[in-house]
């Protein structure tokens, strides 16, 4: 019988096992006939509800998750498609999306994704067209389409969420941004990586206190001294692996047979734990050579799982200066940031209260003057004028103030009045993506997240509860190199009004 991942994810007294591969550069060859193999043993094994086929991890180029999930569907294993928003813009994302749903592959884990890695002739254009929010809401909008032509198979989106963020603005914003998700259309949620069970806790936490009705898979990985090192070292985007956590493991691997004994034991305690704590399954990674790993980390989870709490002190981490949003486990010492003690320049506040006061002035629909410019925009639209508004006033004011990129479609207000073209690599207007650390970007990595820097700006005026509080649409590519100004006056950007909310076509509908 086929495995069905949304009728176990959909049954709350189940646990749920999903084994996470990575398709390698090769079209066929070894590396595909491993992954093929344990495909076929862990469907044999019973205990798996479905692998997860990664979208060229770490942005690098590697077979197609949907070629190779889809010979995994033929064995009989449901399969998850990570579906990443780096490499083609919405044509090519609404295009494989259509072809996903023709193949049958229905389980789509909606990533933002990792910034573009080295192809051939050297590193790729990061394409970014919509983050995962946007993608998430693509997919709704096309399970709407498929229920109308009476498919009874539509997607099951899920999210990531990365609760290992340390400090107060990037856990604020990561939270928000998994309620957009869910908001949008996410049906399962799936943790980044880390060890810290204070922070497995947390999540469970916000989705209470949120009333937030959504299964979460916790990701877990078989560490070894290969992957422990880049881990620890901040080079895998979003996963924490701690100093302490690191000296372990590489003592651990100096014999390897004891390393893989301890890393087995590690995995299964954290599981056993999780599943203790009310996580609905786990997301396995890194298993590469055979299914024998996988099996022995079950098995060792089953005998435990009844005492699962004489583990869970294992995996708290007593690391410095570190934030919790519900609380502060009794280890952890130095300055958690606080509401009082948001840090911010002089010149950034300054930059904050001039550009939002000039958008209530100028921008807001409802102020006194807004008739007025309206009209005034109509009157340079129509007498073919609006490039001189742009040219003269527009382009010098907003290249200073923002380093504007001319996209036409302004997006400031949705940051906390800095400009998600030009201060994200990624494009992000729904929250920060999984990989920032520290606070800083994952891609230029001396600079803070712009969605660090809002929040900071936000929060010491007071207005925090605004930042992500709403789902924004993508960009609108046809208003680029025209005026944003013009574009808002006259609604044609994307805070037009957008017709009644479509509600998300979710799991329920893809079970009948
Ligand atoms: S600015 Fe923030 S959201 Fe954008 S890529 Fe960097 S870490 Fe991600």
């Amino acid at each position: 019988m086929s495995r069905n991942f949304n009728d176990d994810i959909s049954t709350p007294e189940k646990f749920v096992v999903t084994l996470e591969l990575v398709p390698g550069r090769e079209s066929s060859g070894r590396t595909i006939d491993t992954i093929h193999g344990i495909s076929k043993e862990a469907y044999q094994d019973g205990r798996i509800t479905a692998v997860s086929m990664t979208d060229n991890p770490g942005g690098n180029p590697a077979l197609s998750p949907d070629a190779l999930g889809r010979k995994i569907l033929d064995i009989g294993m449901d399969v998850i498609v990570h579906f990443t928003c780096r490499d083609t813009n919405r044509m090519g994302m609404e295009s494989r999306a259509l072809q996903l749903a023709h193949m049958g592959m229905k389980n789509i884990l909606a990533l933002t994704g990792d910034y573009s890695g080295k192809g051939f002739g050297g590193r790729g254009t990061p394409v970014f067209d919509f983050d995962a929010v946007i993608l998430t809401s693509m997919l709704n909008d096309l399970n709407m389409r498929l229920i109308k032509t009476g498919h009874s198979e539509i997607f099951v989106t899920g999210c990531a969420v990365s609760p290992f963020k340390y400090t107060e603005a990037e856990s604020w914003v990561q939270y928000k941004k998994l309620e957009r998700k869910i908001e949008a259309g996410s049906s399962f949620t799936i943790t980044q990586l880390g060890y810290d069970i204070d922070k497995y806790e947390e999540l469970l936490l916000f989705k209470k206190d949120k009333g937030l009705d959504i299964p979460p898979l916790a990701s877990l990985y078989v560490l070894d001294k290969r992957s422990a090192r880049p881990m620890h070292a901040g080079r895998v985007p979003g996963v924490h692996v701690t100093e302490k956590l690191y000296q372990k493991v590489m003592q651990e691997w100096q014999n390897p047979e004891d390393g893989r004994k301890h890393a087995i034991e590690r995995t299964a305690r954290l599981g056993a734990v999780l599943k203790g704590i009310g996580y609905r399954g786990i997301h396995l990674g890194g298993v590469h050579d055979s299914f024998e790993t996988v099996g022995r980390i079950i098995d060792r989870m089953d005998e435990i799982e009844h005492n699962w709490q004489e583990y869970y002190d294992e995996f708290r981490e007593d690391e410095p200066n570190r934030f919790y949003l519900y609380k502060k486990p009794a280890a952890v010492t130095g300055n958690i940031p606080s509401a009082n003690s948001i840090k911010l320049k002089l010149t950034e506040n300054c930059h904050y209260l001039f550009l939002r006061t000039a958008h209530d002035l100028f921008f807001d629909k409802n102020a006194t003057f807004a008739p007025v410019y309206k009209r005034i925009s109509s009157s340079l639209d129509k007498n073919k004028k609006s490039w001189v508004l742009k040219r003269f006033l527009e382009d010098p004011f907003k290249k200073i103030m923002l380093s504007c990129q001319g996209c036409g479609d302004c997006g400031i207000q949705h940051v906390g009045f800095l400009c998600p073209e030009s201060g994200c690599p990624k494009h992000t207007r729904n929250g920060a993506c999984g990989g920032s650390n520290n606070g800083y970007c994952e891609v230029d990595k001396d600079k803070l997240c712009v969605w660090v820097r809002a929040y900071k700006r936000m929060k010491k005026n007071g207005e925090m509860e605004k930042l992500t509080s709403e789902l924004v649409p993508p960009r609108l590519w046809e208003l680029k190199d025209t005026s944003s100004w013009v574009n808002f006056h006259l609604e044609r950007d994307h805070q037009r009004d957008p017709g009644p909310p479509k509600k998300a076509a979710k799991a329920q509908v893809a079970k009948s």
